[in-house]
Formats: C-alpha cells, structure tokens, sequence
C-alpha cells in the first residue's frame, strides 16, 4: 500500500512539473506525457529511498539517525524514547530497530518538526501504537487534507486519524524527558506555517527541522505558508539562543555547529538581497534566474534536490507572492 501511495505521489508530481514549467518559463515540452525534469520531490526521495541508515551518538542519551528521509532525534529517559521526526512511511521498521538498538527503551512521544511526508511518514506507524505525536497546531491541520506544493512537485498528506498530531501548541511548550528539558518554539512562518524548533537543555542540542537542509539551499514551501524573510528570522533566532558549543540537528545532511548556521544564514541575506533588487529593478523570474545571483554560492550550497534555479524562483516568489503570508 505505501509504495502505490509512494507511485501516486510521483505521478502526480509529474504531472505537475510539466504545469510548473508551463506556468512560470512558458516553456514547450518536448513530447507529451514525457517529463525531462525530475522534481525536487522526485529527486529528493529517490536519495531517502537509497540512503543507508545511519546511528550517530550525541551523548547524553540523544542519537541522530540520518538517512531514512529527514533526520531522527532520540531522547531517552528511564523507561522511554522520545523521537523527533518519523522518516519515511517505507523506512519505519527499520527506523523502529535501529531506535531500539541504540536507545533500548520503547517509544512513547514523537514531535514533528513540520507536516513534510520524510518528516512524518512513520506517524501512521507510531500513532497506531498509541504514540502521543506533538506538533505545531498548523501540522495537524495539513496533514488532515491533502496538500499541494506544485513548486516541489509535492502532493501529500490526508494522513489516517491515528497519524494526526494528539498534543498542539501555538508559539511554544516545554517537555521533560529524562534529565532534559525541551522547549519546543514556533517562530511563526519560515519553511512551512507550521515549523517546530527544539532546544534540548542541559544538553545544548538545537533540532531545527528543514529550515536548515545541511549544506543545501533549502524548500522554501511556499503553499504551506514558508517564506524567505521567515526562514531568515527564524534563524536569527535560534542564532540568538545557541552557542558555539551547541549542536544544531539539521532537517537533512550531517549535525552542524552554530557557525554552520550562521554562514547558511548570511548566504540567504546575500541571495534575498540580490534577488530583492532585481524584482526593485523590475525583472521578471526568467531574467532573475538567468542573471544568477547565486552563482557564487552553488559550488557550495547548489548541489542538494533543490537546483539553484528553483531556488531563485522560489525566493523571487516568496518576494513577490502578495498572496503569500509575509512576517
Ligand atoms: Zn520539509
């Protein structure tokens, strides 16, 4: 069942590159029905689907596992294990193993750090095993229904009730797991409307979720309400409550330090500055993408799933979208 849902979802996203080409270059395609371009979901989950799992120890009582889609966050306590994130709905069974593996302890509590299927896919799996699953109130209402994000390629969501979030919160909570306190905090829109950070103290760990994909040029997902202005705020903040000691826990790709976080962010001001200034000189998308204001930032930043032209234009349209929620 989960991979004919997997197949609908990338015929579906095919389908709707040929409209996102059509829609925002005018461009012809080549042959009916054929898709020379991949999307970024189809990119993106051919890597999840190939990538090994991997167990990474952050010392007291916290692992990463990266590989099984966005990465996984275990804490432990005496008795239980509480996830960040749930992965891929395929990799579930062996995101479970591993987590026992390492951690010995079942799990109870599973926070989502945003709606994304690579973040949330095991949700089904916990949720019929009675896993209390914490989130952001906006990701339970995205993942009652189903949602587009034709910039990505992206159809998802319209999870079973026992895959919807059972605890909410608006602006921030507090947990305790163990000898750890975590404080979940929304700093209102970035890569979705509805994004969980999470400080892990005394710790000093910072799970940050897809607001940093490390060391790639992020989604921006702008249909479920993310802008750049959002992202780079929320950065700010959470430059503002770490240290150069703290381990930041990217949405994808290895654990970063606070200096990581700080050159992503200084690359977004520089792109959004850029950017800002070819729509003030009156550019259109095609002519913002062919001036590529990127350029001297893709040998480091434009090798993920998301290619350094969709990154400009979903930055030109995060900038330009008035329908698009702005901070
Ligand atoms: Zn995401």
């Amino acid at each position: 069942m989960q991979r004919i849902l997997q197949k609908i979802r990338l015929a579906f996203a095919s389908i709707q590159v040929i409209v996102f080409v059509l829609l925002t270059t005018g461009a012809a395609i080549p042959v009916a029905g054929q898709v020379t371009t991949e999307t970024v979901i189809q990119k993106a989950t051919e890597q999840f689907e190939s990538t090994p799992l991997k167990t990474i120890s952050l010392d007291n009582g916290i692992w990463v596992f990266t590989g099984d889609g966005g990465n996984v966050t275990a804490i432990v306590d005496d008795g239980s294990t509480l996830l960040i994130d749930s992965g891929l709905d395929s990799r579930v069974g062996e995101l479970t193993d591993a987590s026992f593996k390492a951690t010995a302890r079942p799990v109870t509590r599973l926070v989502n750090t945003h709606w994304h299927f690579d973040h949330t896919g095991g949700n089904v799996s916990f949720g019929s095993e009675s896993v209390t699953i914490i989130a952001q109130e906006n990701v339970k209402q995205r993942l009652s229904s189903v949602q587009n994000v034709p910039f990505i390629g992206l159809r998802d969501g319209g999870y079973p009730a026992q895959a919807l979030p059972t605890t909410t919160y608006s602006s921030s909570i507090s947990l305790r797991q163990g000898g750890q306190q975590l404080t979940l905090v929304n700093y209102g829109p970035a890569h979705t409307d509805g994004d969980t950070i999470i400080y892990i103290a005394p710790a000093n760990v910072a799970v940050v979720g897809d607001i940093f994909s490390n060391p790639f040029y992020p989604i921006i997902d702008l249909a479920s309400g993310g802008s750049i202005d959002g992202i780079i705020y929320s950065l700010n903040e959470i430059l503002a409550q770490t240290d150069e000691q703290t381990k930041i826990v990217p949405g994808h790709g290895p654990v970063a330090t606070r200096s990581d976080l700080e050159n992503y962010r200084d690359m977004l001001v520089q792109v959004r500055q850029r950017i800002k200034a070819l729509v003030g000189a009156g550019r259109t998308i095609d002519e913002a993408v062919a001036a590529a204001p990127t350029k001297d930032f893709d040998a480091q930043w434009g090798r993920g799933y998301v290619s350094p032209d969709v990154f400009v234009r979903m930055v030109f349209t995060s900038l330009t979208d008035s329908g698009n929620p702005k901070r």
